[in-house]
């Protein structure tokens, strides 16, 4: 009790920091361009609706979701550190 459970995988200090992906659901138009960047992290699924897979996904894959993020024509995907 009293203790939070530190993100897995996120760290300052380690190695493995990463960064946290936000989506304005509300600009999001689920034309799935993300995906195709980042199939990793975005997924449109046949309900059309997108689904972040991975909010803090790491370190590696962060050339991918900045290309996502790039690729959004609605600029729908922020990218924090
Ligand atoms: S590229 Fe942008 S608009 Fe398209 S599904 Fe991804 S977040 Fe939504």
């Amino acid at each position: 009790m009293g203790h939070e459970t530190p993100a897995i995988g996120c760290s300052r200090l380690g190695t493995l920091w990463c960064m946290r992906v936000i989506v304005d659901f509300d600009q999001c138009e689920s034309n799935a361009l993300c995906m195709a960047a980042a199939p990793e992290v975005f997924e449109v699924r046949d309900d059309d609706f997108l689904y972040v897979l991975q909010d803090e996904p790491s370190e590696e894959l962060r050339e991918k979701v900045e290309a996502a993020a790039r690729s959004c024509p609605k600029t729908a995907i922020t990218i924090e550190d």
